[in-house]
């Protein structure tokens, strides 16, 4: 079987597609092949034939913390997002892969469930945001997060119980097996919805106060290094404002970099180069990417 079996199969792939459409900083190279599958089987398929077929398979969620290089990306992208059906059953909520972390978690709030407040304003997926093990204003998906079911590049599924997703700041297991995230179980408790809601609108009025929202980016770029705070550090370092092509670190908050317009993911990636070596030579730090970077050089 041929990637492009499947395409007469009905199930929805492209071809050299630009992913800078997807992109949340707008920036990146094109996708040789680019599928949008609606179901787990058609998932199941993709990754069958790739591994076939030695194709070069890649995982896209809500693409909120990636830079994918100018030179695009070889082999087969699948985008998760049609997968995105959120199911409550008492006090626990499964969400699949494609579902926004946000709609997750305003339906978990709707149905008075508490846990999953600080996600409020995550723009991720569910399946990115186990990946990264997103967090925000104190809460983490390894909080929440029950179990996570996924499919490996093998073509097994497994479900991994809160300990097996061996989480920490800013990483999970997935990070090191290359499992495909399926969908994610949340364990939440019983709660007031409507101090649910009104915490949740609290903290995406906080995020709108500090964030640069009005413009593209990929959130935080920076890990947080231990006792440090990176905002402050690029300020003091007079790098705030620097600006490389389209790239700018945000005037609104420095551990951002904005897309003011027109900036490749070249743009992006000179910029964070500059302020990691900037950030060494003043403070003898090193700063690790939040975000991920993948894809060709151009
Ligand atoms: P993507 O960007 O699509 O992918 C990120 C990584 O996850 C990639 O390596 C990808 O291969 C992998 N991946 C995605 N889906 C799957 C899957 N189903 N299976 C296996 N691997 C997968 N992050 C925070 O933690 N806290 C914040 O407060 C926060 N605020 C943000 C604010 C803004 C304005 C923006 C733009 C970003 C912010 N982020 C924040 C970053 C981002 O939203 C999170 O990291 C989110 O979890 C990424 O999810 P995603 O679906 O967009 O992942």
């Amino acid at each position: 079987m041929e990637l492009l079996d499947l395409k007469k199969q009905g199930i929805d792939i492209k071809e050299q597609i630009p992913l800078s459409r997807y992109t949340f900083t707008k920036t990146g190279g094109e996708a040789e092949y680019l599928a949008f599958p609606k179901t787990t089987d058609e998932v199941e398929k993709l990754v069958k034939v790739t591994q076939e077929n030695k194709i070069p398979l890649t995982i896209i969620g809500n693409a909120s913390n990636l830079i994918i290089r100018d030179g695009g990306i070889d082999g087969l992208v699948i985008i998760l997002t049609e997968l995105k059906n959120i199911e409550v059953n008492g006090n626990e909520v499964t969400a699949d892969a494609g579902a926004t972390i946000v709609d997750t978690a305003f339906t978990a709030a709707n149905h008075g469930l508490s846990g999953m407040e600080f996600a409020a304003g995550i723009p991720g997926s569910i399946g990115g945001g186990v990946f990264m093990n997103a967090g925000a204003y104190g809460g983490e998906m390894q909080e929440a997060v029950k179990s996570v079911n996924v499919l490996t590049r093998a073509g097994e599924y497994k479900t991994y119980s809160n300990q097996e997703m061996d989480f920490s700041y800013r990483h999970s297991i997935i990070q090191e097996n290359g499992d495909i995230v399926l969908s994610a179980t949340f364990s939440l408790k019983p709660g007031n919805k409507l101090q649910i809601l009104d915490h949740m609108d609290y903290l995406n009025a906080l995020r709108r106060y500090k964030q640069p929202l009005e413009y593209p980016s990929c959130g935080s770029v920076f890990k947080r290094p231990k006792g440090h705070f990176v905002g402050p550090m690029i300020i003091k370092a007079g790098l705030q404002g620097k600006q490389i092509g389209g790239a700018q670190d945000s005037t609104k908050h420095a551990g951002f970099i904005v897309n003011k317009g027109g900036a490749t993911a070249t743009d992006y990636l000179d910029l964070i180069h500059l302020i990691q070596k900037v950030i060494k030579e003043k403070y003898d730090i090193d700063l690790h990417t939040e975000v991920r970077i993948i894809g060709k050089e151009n």
